[in-house]
């Protein structure tokens, strides 16, 4: 016989970034029988920035979301266009080539799935990718999860690593002649990195294409400059960092100290200088512009802490693992545990995903820190 609706548990998802509006379509879109679900969010800033979303992660987008949703992938990671490769390229600080991945690229998202690689992907806008999961979803706004009562031991209190390293980061609009000039540097690779001598690297993200309709057409580029932090701290300096001035002035002050002059160090002075300049529009897809950032490169790495208590509580996406922004899908697989539900109960299936997700992601967690220790480290050292 049926269920009805009413008798139906609830599945309670914390937060809507991209791991949780994936998970509310999967239940949706797989375990509509078995439970009903409801999502809450204690803000509705918007979330910049541009992402390589991989093979894995468009796989699980795909297995996750509903074709309705699914159509609309292409305005999230647009088909490349001439030029791009969609691939990671790192040069020195001078600009000569360390290495560089070059990839057959997929014509669309849809032909992800069937290049036999897991690097396959697409430089993607993480910001149109969250408003085309939010469409049509039913958001808690403005509720923030204060605590959790049912048991004492029920949350687990993850451990929370200190890369020892410091990132500015912010979305900036440059003009065409600089995001050839990047390119140009990088091979054409859209995925961009230049590891300095002193333990600093550059990081860049783009697409080719502008974000605008002017006859001066801008390009997006998410940007990082990170260091390692002992030199915020020997210093003792003191930075706004609300103040978006104040930040950048710190990002120039540390590209002088550590990097020597050349037109790669000129480049990045430039691009950083139009920060003041790099404003908010409201016009897709740059709908959102992130402030500058400095903040401290941390990570979680679920193997590092006794196994928790398996019981209604369930954590996914970067409440679990969150890694320095370098690689990274829960959803999918806390969906498919939860599609034994009614054979199995609910704290077995649960059971079965932590053991699976701590492994899986343990792997992607000390891959990603391992290369920033590494590039933290002086040349030489
Ligand atoms: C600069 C940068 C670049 C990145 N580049 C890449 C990349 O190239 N490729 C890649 O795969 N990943 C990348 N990442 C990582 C990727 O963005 C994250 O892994 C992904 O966003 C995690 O999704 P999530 O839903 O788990 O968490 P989040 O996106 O952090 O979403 C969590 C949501 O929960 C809400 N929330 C938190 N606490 C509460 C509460 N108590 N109550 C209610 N709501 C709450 C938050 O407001 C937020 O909306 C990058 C990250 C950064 C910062």
């Amino acid at each position: 016989m049926e269920k009805t609706t009413e008798k139906l548990p609830t599945i309670i998802i914390v937060g809507a970034g991209i791991g949780g509006l994936t998970f509310y379509h999967s239940v949706r879109k797989h375990l509509g029988q078995k439970f009903k679900v409801k999502i809450f969010e204690r803000e509705s800033s918007p979330q910049g920035y541009n992402i390589y979303v991989n093979r894995k992660g468009v796989t699980s987008l795909f297995y996750c979301t509903p074709p309705e949703v699914q159509i609309r992938f292409p305005e999230a990671m647009p088909d490349p266009v001439p030029k791009e490769q969609h691939s990671i390229s790192m040069i020195d600080h001078v600009g000569r080539q360390l290495i560089c991945l070059p990839q057959r690229n997929p014509k669309t998202v849809y032909e992800i799935e069937s290049i036999k690689h897991d690097y396959a992907g697409l430089v993607s806008y993480r910001n149109r990718l969250r408003d085309i999961l939010l469409e049509g979803v039913d958001i808690q706004w403005g509720k923030k999860c204060v605590g959790y009562e049912e048991s004492d031991d029920g949350v687990p209190e993850l451990k929370i690593l200190d890369l020892e390293v410091t990132s500015i980061d912010v979305d900036i609009a440059v003009p065409k002649d600089y995001a050839e000039r990047l390119m140009s540097f990088y091979a054409n690779c859209l995925v961009q990195k230049s590891l300095g001598q002193y333990g600093d690297s550059f990081f860049s993200m783009l697409r080719l294409i502008p974000i605008d309709k002017s006859d001066e057409p801008k390009y997006r580029v998410t940007f990082g400059y990170s260091y390692p932090t002992n030199l915020d701290i020997k210093e003792n300096i003191k930075i706004d960092d609300n103040d978006p001035k104040s930040v950048i002035n710190h990002a120039m002050l540390r590209i002088k100290q550590l990097r020597s002059p050349c037109e790669l160090t000129d480049l990045m002075i430039k691009i950083l200088s139009l920060v003041p300049l790099s404003q908010p529009d409201d016009n897709y897809p740059f709908k959102t512009y992130n402030p500058p950032r400095r903040r401290q490169l941390r990570d979680i790495n679920p193997l590092s802490v006794p196994p928790w208590k398996d019981d209604r509580i369930v954590l996914l996406g970067d409440a679990a693992h969150a890694m320095n922004p370098l690689l990274g899908l829960d959803a999918d697989l806390l969906t498919k545990e939860l599609l034994n539900y009614e054979n199995d109960n609910l704290v077995s299936c649960i059971k079965r995903y932590n053991e699976q997700m701590r492994a899986r992601s343990s792997k992607d967690v000390m891959a990603s820190r391992s290369i920033v220790i590494k590039q933290r480290d002086p040349v030489g050292t």
